[in-house]
């Protein structure tokens, strides 16, 4: 059995705990019990971080791939070792499947050891230029970054914000959910123990605006990189530009699924239930509004009630629990609401609708079907275990409906038909889109999404550029 870990911040090294610091309370989602104080940084708190990624920064530019590459290869073998503790407390935090959790840990070695080969490439040119002259295209770290990562995947999160500006050269400042922080620090002292200098990445903690005005409104962090929800993003993304600072937002999603009337709807339904429910719907990537051709609409409303009806919720620690409890208490109360409006407004309830327990911060998998256009759902990332089903006639219409959002992260399509297959994947308008697949992701391809739903990507070579600037050198 992990106990929980004591909580503290990181700061050059050093384990900051609460003293007489303002604190947070964690606790697990699937009691609603506290698993322990966090302390929030103060001013001077911050100013240590700045300072030590400041340091940091100068050492980390000039080191080696080959040391890089060392010391992501080793903080992913301390991580594959720790896995069964890390997914515990990941579950205890975020109240996921422990299943989950342990996938969550296995996406940051697969990342880790995937930078690690990445940051042996990174590579500038040389242009032709008359004899006696040099012109050469080089891309540096772009220096300290300020990361801040969300709780729906306490371990996963902190591994995107730490290893691509490990893997670049940079400095990095963490700050992870408050939610969330015992993952987050696990992360983080595996890349320590690993041999990452002290100073190149810190953890802090706080009240989240302090914190991001702080370090945004210094001169020393170069870069932000979040993720969270739009509104939030935007904000950060305003204090950023006014340091003219570099950007990565990965932002929140309303995923389109569109279901054509030429597939095997057991096989979609089969694939697509799961994925909906996966960490109670509290994934960007979500499948959300599912977009159903006529002729098979009722026989896939229906099958996607039924298996909806026989997932199993319970603490995530249970080893048949397929869905656990929302992460916090706010998410039931956004679903109370969000499903009671789309209900009130005409929506139909198939199942769930409903918090399970009064311990806890369960709610029912959830499918609503006919909900019209003006519901608050329809428009409003449900980030829960809901799944909103509408019928539509023709391809244009359904493509309409994907696009209808200013969101852009993930899409999905099912069709047998080759050519419509092209056809959605060109015109959807998103980051990553699903043809007859829900796997839309991997340490070696590029995780982002456009308009609101942000910019600039994670993972894959893009993640390491996304931390590096281009500098050109010429020789006369
Ligand atoms: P929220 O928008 O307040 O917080 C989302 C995340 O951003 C949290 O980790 C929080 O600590 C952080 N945050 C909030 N204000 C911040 C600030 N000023 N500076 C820096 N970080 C800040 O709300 P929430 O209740 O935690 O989540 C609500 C919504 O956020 C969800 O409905 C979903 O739309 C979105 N969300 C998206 C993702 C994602 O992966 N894109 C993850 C979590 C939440």
């Amino acid at each position: 059995m992990t106990d929980y870990p004591k909580l503290c911040m990181i700061i050059d090294g050093e384990r900051v705990e609460a003293g007489d610091r303002r604190t947070f309370t964690v606790r697990n989602p699937a009691t609603g019990d506290a698993l322990g104080e966090l302390p929030l940084a103060d001013a001077a708190d911050l100013d240590r971080a700045l300072d030590a990624a400041a340091r940091g920064f100068l050492i980390w530019r000039d080191s080696t791939p080959q040391q890089r590459a060392g010391v992501l290869q080793g903080a992913a073998r301390l991580m594959a070792e720790r896995a069964d503790e890390l997914a515990r407390i990941a579950t205890m935090e975020e109240g996921k499947p422990f299943a989950e959790a342990r996938v969550e840990v296995m996406m940051n070695v697969g990342l880790f050891n995937f930078y690690a080969g990445e940051c042996q490439r990174l590579y500038g040119r040389t242009l032709v230029r008359p004899a006696g002259q040099r012109s050469t295209v080089t891309h540096e770290p772009v220096g300290p970054v300020a990361a801040f990562s969300p709780w729906n995947f306490p371990l996963g999160n902190p591994g995107r914000k730490l290893g691509a500006p490990i893997a670049a050269g940079c400095s990095v400042i963490l700050k992870s959910a408050e939610e969330t922080p015992a993952s987050a620090l696990g992360v983080l002292q595996a890349l320590l123990d690993a041999g990452l200098p002290k100073e190149v990445a810190q953890a802090v903690f706080g009240v989240p605006d302090e914190v991001s005005r702080h370090l945004l409104g210094s001169p020393i962090i170069r870069k932000l990189s979040f993720t969270g929800s739009t509104i939030v993003g935007k904000q950060l993304a305003k204090l950023a530009a006014d340091d003219m600072k570099r950007t990565t937002m990965e932002l929140g999603g309303h995923g389109p699924v569109l279901v054509f009337d030429d597939v095997d709807v057991d096989r979609v339904l089969d694939v697509m239930v799961p994925t909906k429910y996966r960490n109670a719907g509290q994934v960007c990537v979500s499948p959300t509004r599912f977009i159903v051709q006529e002729p098979i609409f009722e026989r896939f409303v229906a099958g996607f009630a039924e298996r909806a009806k026989t997932i199993k919720v319970g603490d995530g620690l249970n080893a048949d629990t397929q869905m656990g409890p929302m992460a916090n208490p706010r998410r039931p109360d956004a679903m109370e609401r969000l499903i009671g409006d789309a209900v009130a407004k005409g929506g139909i309830l198939h199942t769930g609708g409903e918090r399970i327990g009064n311990q806890g911060y369960f709610y029912a998998p959830t499918v609503l079907s006919e909900v019209p256009v003006e519901a608050e759902i329809m428009n409003e990332e449900p980030f829960g275990p809901v799944a909103i089903l509408n019928p539509f006639s023709g391809d244009e219409e359904m493509i309409a409906e994907a696009n209808r959002l200013p969101y852009g992260l993930a899409a999905y399509a099912w069709t047998a038909d080759s050519r419509r297959q092209k056809i959605v994947a060109r015109e959807i308008e998103s980051g990553m889109v699903g043809i007859n697949s829900v796997m839309i992701g991997g340490a070696d391809s590029p995780f982002g999404g456009v308009r609101w739903s942000g910019h600039g990507a994670e993972d894959g070579p893009e993640g390491v550029q996304a931390c590096l600037v281009t500098k050109v050198i010429h020789e006369g």
